[in-house]
């Protein structure tokens, strides 16, 4: 590689941001996803993305499902750029019902933006996220967003992110009243009070200070705010985190912003500093150490598999997180898995669906490529040596049901669909162990049994049945020989793919009693 196009490839890694934004649905991640997306000039109208959203759906059938239910059931990636700084996006699955591929997408991302509602706080769907995202050790960028509605006192929403997340906060900015009385914020940093005027909260009067003491502020937002903020920033002084790169970098210490997303108060100011404080692309682990984004060979890995994006041609699309190297359409890689070069040839970049054919592609980059049925989730492609990301986390499924056909005819198409499904990271199945032969489906989010079932009838041909079970915990059994008759109560033993042991359990009380009954046996949460 001549020293040109290396310091071309540094340049465009150094200028790549590529986040997603993890939250509970209806703190605002669509409305902030689009005037991100306005700030980039992706977009150019207000209601765009939902208008695309609702458009979508009226004029594609490709997954039905989405429709009935109006939800995305599919991460897309947006990009745009903003002063100088490419931006990917990747957007998750909001619904309540998320599935694994949203945690896989999280492993394709850099850092992570917590949206929080104000009144609301930390909700169960935010913990789940932030401990996949916590677990890489990605920085995380905390916007509280609604700041125009009444919502909790803003010392306590720090208080309960520490306590229930586990992350320490420094607020970058501080809320100047609340709700109806919210005039504006006080920019810690840049030591400067940004107000809102008008009635929608939408016009921005910025003005340095010296300090949040200084008689401006009295004038600006009057007495009792003014003090008030005064006597909260002291206490933060005093008793909060400073400012630390180094923890911020390593995700032990998450900045927060305030403001109102649907208002588009505190949106920009948001957006320029988490450009200049947000990781550009790093290096990812493999399995023999780890790759640079700034090594000349191009190499990515598969996070997410689509299928059916155009139910004319069936095809399936996969999704790769770019690590190193430049992408030039037509190139010729290395299929790690299978040990054959592939020609890449109509790879896909997204914005909110759109699809676009790319020519080059940078580290950080999601692009899409089509997939006559070669790619599996977690499968490496490589310019060079012959590397293997091991960046897709396992997730210990949750929900269990039992799965049979409805016309035993169809036996085939039935174990067909199931192998692939499974092998795409639909489900994941197990096989019980006793007399009965019953099979059993795992996932993490109710969804993912309706995916299941929809693609079965529509891409095999096969109705099937699901009964619900009263499972909740799956573990892998190692370490000895095990008896399938101490797993009777509240408990059943079945095995996964490659024939290891599994014990599913209805609550925690019969995981622990199995645990304490077999001293010898080690319960793993997720398969060896
Ligand atoms: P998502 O489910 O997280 O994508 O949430 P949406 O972006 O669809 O927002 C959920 C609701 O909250 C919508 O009715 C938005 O208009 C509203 N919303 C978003 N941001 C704000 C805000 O800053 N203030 C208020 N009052 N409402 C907001």
């Amino acid at each position: 590689m001549s020293d040109k196009t290396k310091d071309e490839l540094r340049q465009e890694v150094e200028k790549r941001r590529t986040f997603a934004i993890i939250s509970h649905p209806d703190a605002g991640k669509t409305t902030l996803t689009e005037k991100l997306l306005l700030y980039g000039g992706a977009i150019h109208i207000a209601g765009s993305v939902k208008a695309r959203k609702a458009a979508r759906h009226a004029t594609s059938d490709w997954m039905e499902i989405e429709k009935q239910r109006g939800i995305s059931v599919t991460s897309s990636v947006m990009q745009f750029q903003y002063e100088g700084k490419q931006v990917n996006i990747l957007d998750t699955p909001g619904h309540q019902d998320f599935s694994e591929d949203t945690y896989r997408t999280l492993t394709a991302a850099d850092s992570a933006v917590m949206l929080i509602d104000v009144a609301k706080g930390v909700e169960a769907q935010t913990i789940k996220l932030f401990q996949v995202c916590s677990k890489r050790g990605i920085p995380i960028f905390t916007f509280i967003n609604k700041l125009d509605r009444e919502g909790q006192n803003p010392f306590e929403l720090l208080e309960e992110i520490e306590r229930v997340l586990g992350i320490r906060s420094v607020p970058m900015n501080w809320p100047i009243g609340m709700g109806r009385e919210l005039c504006g914020v006080y920019d810690r940093m840049k030591n400067q009070v940004e107000l809102f005027q008008g009635k929608d909260h939408n016009t921005i009067e910025v003005r340095k200070t010296d300090d949040y003491h200084d008689p401006i502020i009295r004038e600006m937002a009057g007495d009792y705010l003014a003090e008030q903020l005064a006597n909260d920033l002291e206490l933060l002084d005093v008793a909060g985190d400073p400012f630390d790169y180094e923890k911020v970098r390593t995700g032990q210490l998450t900045p927060v912003f305030f403001g109102s997303a649907v208002n588009n108060f505190g949106v920009q100011t948001f957006l320029e500093n988490f450009l200049e404080l947000a990781p550009q692309p790093t290096e990812r682990k493999t399995t023999d150490g780890s790759v640079d984004p700034n090594d000349e060979k191009f190499s990515g890995y598969v996070f997410k598999i689509q299928a059916n994006m155009n139910p004319a041609h069936r095809d399936r699309i996969a999704f790769l997180r770019i690590c190193s190297g430049k992408f030039q359409r037509g190139m010729s890689v290395k299929h790690v898995r299978v040990g054959k070069d592939i020609k890449l040839s109509q790879p896909q970049q997204f914005l909110a669906q759109d699809r676009d054919i790319v020519e080059t592609a940078y580290p950080g980059d999601i692009i899409g490529l089509f997939d006559p049925g070669i790619f599996r989730i977690g499968d490496s492609l490589s310019e060079g040596k012959e590397v293997v990301f091991n960046e897709l986390p396992t997730f210990s499924p949750e929900i269990f049901s039992k799965v049979s056909i409805k016309n035993a005819l169809k036996q085939k198409q039935y174990l067909k669909g199931l192998d692939q499904l499974t092998e795409e990271g639909m489900v994941q199945v197990f096989q019980s162990v006793g007399a009965f032969e019953e099979t059993y489906l795992g996932v993490v989010g109710q969804l993912q049994f309706e995916v299941f079932e929809y693609r079965m009838k529509n891409e095999y041909g096969v109705d099937i049945q699901l009964f619900r079970t009263q499972f909740q915990f799956a573990r892998w059994i190692v370490g000895g020989k095990v008896d399938p008759t101490k797993f009777r109560i509240n408990s059943t033993l079945v095995k996964d793919k490659n024939d290891i042991p599994v014990a599913l359990f209805e609550n925690e009380y019969a995981m622990r009693t199995a645990m304490e009954r077999m001293p010898d046996l080690q319960f793993l949460e997720v398969a060896p």
